[in-house]
C-alpha cells in the first residue's frame, strides 16, 4: 500500500464505528443467549452469561481506551477482539453445530484494513482459535462431525478469498483515485504555466502586447469610475536597426533584455511594464503625479544611458520616451496618441530624452519639472 492509502486507512471513521458495533454486540449477545436459554433454570446460565458480558466488555474497553487516549487504530486489535467475541459465543453454545461459522466475522473485519497480510493473519488466528476450542471443549467435539469441520474449513477459506478480492478491489479503486488526483494536479500546474506563457514575452519576461491592452482597458475603466491617477509611457530604443545591422541580431536581443531589466528594476510595484512590440516598451504608472512618473521615466533613461555594453564595444544604448498623463474622459485612443506624439517629438528633437505632454494642452511641448 502506498503512503496515501495508508493515511486513508489510518484516518477512517470506520474504527469508531467498529468499536460501537462491538459494544452493541455485547448487548445483542446477552439478549440472544438469554432467549436461547429461556427454558433452563437461570442459575444454570446466568453466571456464564454475566461472565461473558464482563469479559467482552473488558476486551472492548481496552481497545476503546487505546483508541481514545493513545489514538491507536490497530486492525490486529479489532480482529483479535472479534475473535474473542466469536470464541465466547461458541463456548457458550458448543452443542450447536453451526455456531463456529461465526468466525467469519473476524475475517470480514480484517477486510477493513485493505491489507492482505492482516487478512491472512485473521484467517490463521481463527484456525488456531478453533483448534484450541475444539481440543478444550468435549461438547464441541461431540457436536462436530468431520463433515462439519470440512464444511467450516471451506467456509473460512471461501470468506478469506472473498476478503482478498474485496481488499484488492478497494486498493485498485484507491490507486485509481490517487492517479486521477495526481493527473488533475498536473493539469492545474500545466494550465497555470500555459496561462503565464500566454501573458509573458519569452525574450524579456515582461508582459506581452495582448496582456498590456487587457490591463490598460481595465485601468481606464477604473480611472473613469474613481479618482485614480495614471500615466502611459511609450519607450523606444534609439537607432536599434543600426545596433542590429552593426553587431548582429543576437546583440540586439541582449540589449532588449538589458532595457527590460532596467525597466523592471526602476518602476514601483504599482506600475506595469510590457514589451509593446519589436524594440518598444510600454509602462503604465499608477498612483503617481505626472511629475513622479516623469522622474521615474528619466531615471530609466538615465540608467540605460550610463550602462556600457561589452557587446556594443563598451558603448551605451539609449532610449526615447513619450509620456502622457491620463485625464478623465480622454479614453484609450487619445492616451496613446498623446504618448506617441511625445515620443515622436523626442525622436525628432535629438533622441535620448523624455517628452511629456501637459494635460489638457492640445499642443505638443516638452514637459519640464
Ligand atoms: P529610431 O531611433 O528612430 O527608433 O530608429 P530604429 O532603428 O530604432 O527604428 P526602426 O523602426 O528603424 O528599427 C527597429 C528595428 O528593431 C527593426 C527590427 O529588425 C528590430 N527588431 C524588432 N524586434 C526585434 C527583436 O526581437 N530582436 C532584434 N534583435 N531586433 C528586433
Ligand atoms: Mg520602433
Ligand atoms: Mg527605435
Amino acid at each position: 500500500m502506498n503512503h496515501t492509502l495508508q493515511q486513508l486507512a489510518n484516518t477512517r471513521q470506520t474504527y469508531r464505528n467498529m468499536l460501537n458495533l462491538y459494544w452493541l454486540t455485547i448487548l445483542l449477545t446477552a439478549a440472544f443467549e438469554y432467549a436461547l436459554h429461556d427454558n433452563e433454570a437461570p442459575q444454570m446460565f446466568l453466571a456464564p452469561l454475566v461472565l461473558q458480558a464482563f469479559g467482552l466488555a473488558a476486551v472492548t474497553g481496552v481497545a476503546e481506551m487505546l483508541y481514545r487516549y493513545r489514538k491507536m487504530q490497530s486492525d490486529y486489535l479489532l480482529i483479535f477482539t472479534g475473535m474473542i467475541y466469536a470464541s465466547s459465543i461458541i463456548l457458550m453454545n458448543p452443542s450447536i453445530g453451526i455456531v463456529p461459522a461465526i468466525y467469519i466475522f473476524p475475517i470480514l473485519t480484517s477486510v477493513l484494513s485493505f491489507n492482505r497480510k492482516k487478512i491472512v493473519a485473521a484467517f490463521i488466528m481463527i484456525l488456531l482459535s478453533f483448534g484450541l476450542l475444539y481440543t478444550a471443549s468435549p461438547e464441541l467435539r461431540e457436536a462436530m462431525h468431520p463433515i462439519h469441520i470440512i464444511g467450516l474449513l471451506f467456509l473460512y477459506i471461501g470468506v478469506t478469498v472473498i476478503a482478498f478480492t474485496i481488499s484488492s478491489s478497494g486498493i485498485e479503486l484507491l490507486n485509481n483515485l490517487n492517479l486521477t488526483t495526481v493527473a488533475k494536479q498536473e493539469l492545474l500546474v500545466k494550465n497555470i504555466i500555459m496561462d503565464k506563457l500566454s501573458k509573458i514575452d519569452a525574450l524579456t519576461d515582461l508582459y506581452n502586447h495582448k496582456t498590456f491592452h487587457e490591463y490598460i482597458e481595465k485601468l481606464i475603466e477604473q480611472c473613469e469610475d474613481n479618482k485614480l491617477s495614471m500615466q502611459l509611457a511609450i519607450i523606444d530604443i534609439d537607432n536599434f536597426k543600426t545596433i542590429n545591422d552593426t553587431y548582429g541580431h543576437w546583440v540586439g536581443d541582449v540589449i532588449l533584455t538589458r532595457v527590460a531589466g532596467i525597466l523592471k528594476d526602476t518602476v514601483t510595484p504599482n506600475d506595469f511594464v510590457a514589451r509593446y512590440g519589436g524594440e518598444e516598451f510600454a509602462v503604465i504608472f499608477t498612483e503617481k503625479s505626472l511629475d513622479e512618473a516623469y522622474r521615474i521615466a528619466e531615471q530609466i533613461r538615465h540608467q540605460l544611458a550610463i550602462t556600457l555594453h561589452p557587446e556594443l564595444d563598451s558603448q551605451a544604448a539609449t532610449i526615447s520616451i513619450g509620456l502622457q498623463d491620463y485625464v478623465k474622459g480622454i479614453g484609450k485612443e487619445r492616451l496613446f496618441k498623446g504618448a506617441d506624439s511625445s515620443l515622436y517629438t523626442a525622436k525628432r528633437t535629438g533622441k535620448n530624452k523624455t517628452v511629456a505632454q501637459t494635460a489638457g494642452s492640445g499642443e505638443l511641448g516638452v514637459y519640464s519639472i
